[in-house]
């Protein structure tokens, strides 16, 4: 990136933690006079519930460019009631689990119209991305439903959302799939974004349900092989842990160590087949630089902790200048 021209940047986002971070790569590129960002969000935690298609990582990142997101409680809209839910309970209907809000059944309900009417999800996802103002351009990863299935120990099998928000992640995973994502290609202008991109960005969202699936649509490695634009990755894991969530039990399915020098040896570096030029390691894990050097991935130790929007900004700033 010279100082001058100002970079073409993709991030490829998860949810609430890819939202964090795509909110301060906007602030961090409005600064450079930068265009907007194209951000390759995860469709894999997306469902069908109630006759209605969820997409709770698209949302997630809508919701909070759009400053439209529960920042108290984490997910969904801010200000959002749950009469509609209360009558899906009382109906049987759904899963008493999994809290739907009226503000956001609007949404699940614009959606799967749309769908039904004939739509492809990038369609959707442009006419979501309208109303209000993002500062970015959004991309589902791909056209294709590649739901994330959860392989039990005992060889039962549930979609990953009955996993996380019902059992918590309590029971043991052997593995993570998502049935039809072989056959499936990444959405239109995902490649094409990526090889004319300065700067590939992949925000510190779970390495296993949220980037595993977008690097698993067949393309998208590829892309990532040939762009000229630099890779960069932020770890989730800050001294050791997962910030939030359960990234931890994630990666222990499937054999990678919570660490962040053991995340970014996932990912591998670009050079030897991987997808990573530079990782942004938290300065608790600095220790853990020279591994990832030796990796042949360029480690920058940077403060990791995404508390506001000015902090996520530092940290998209570091990310665009490794
Ligand atoms: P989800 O789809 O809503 O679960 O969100 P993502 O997959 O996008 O992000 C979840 C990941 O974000 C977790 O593994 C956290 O460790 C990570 N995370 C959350 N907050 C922070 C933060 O402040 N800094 C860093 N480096 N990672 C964070
Ligand atoms: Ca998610």
């Amino acid at each position: 990136m010279s100082a001058s021209v100002p970079p073409r940047v993709v991030v490829l986002a998860g949810g609430v933690g890819g939202a964090k971070f795509t909110l301060g790569a906007r602030a961090a590129l409005a600064a450079l006079d930068a265009p907007e960002a194209t951000v390759v969000v995860n469709t894999g935690d997306d469902l069908w519930l109630s006759g209605v298609r969820l997409q709770p990582d698209i949302d997630s990142v809508l919701y909070a460019l759009g400053g439209q997101n529960d920042t108290v409680r984490g997910w969904g809209r801010a200000g959002d009631t749950e009469r509609v839910n209360a009558e899906l309970q009382a109906w049987g209907a759904g899963w008493p689990w999994f809290t739907l809000g009226d503000l956001d059944l609007g949404t699940h309900l614009a959606r799967t119209g749309w769908l039904r009417d004939g739509a492809t999800v990038t369609e959707v996802v442009d006419r979501l991305s309208r109303r209000w103002p993002l500062g970015v351009r959004l991309l589902p990863m791909t056209d294709t439903e590649v739901d994330t299935h959860v392989l039990l120990r005992d060889g039962a099998r549930m979609h990953f959302q009955e996993w996380w928000t019902r059992h918590r992640a309590s029971l043991e995973p052997a593995a993570f799939e998502n049935p039809g994502i072989e056959q499936s290609v990444p959405a239109p202008g995902v490649v094409e974004a990526i090889a004319d991109a300065d700067v590939v960005l992949l925000a510190p969202s779970n390495p296993v349900v949220s980037i595993g699936p977008i690097l698993s649509v067949p393309g998208v490695r590829q892309a990532l092989a040939t762009t000229p634009a630099r890779v960069v990755g932020v770890s989730p894991i800050i001294g050791g842990r997962v910030v939030r969530g359960m990234a931890d039990v994630c990666l222990t399915a499937i054999g990678v160590e919570t660490s962040a020098a053991a995340v970014a040896a996932h990912y591998g570096a670009r050079s030897s087949g991987g997808v990573l030029d530079a990782w942004l390691v938290a300065e608790e894990d600095a220790d853990a630089a020279a591994s990832v050097d030796a990796l042949g991935i360029r480690a920058v130790v940077a403060p990791l902790w995404m508390t506001d929007v000015p902090a996520s900004a530092a940290l998209a700033t570091t990310a665009l200048r490794a």
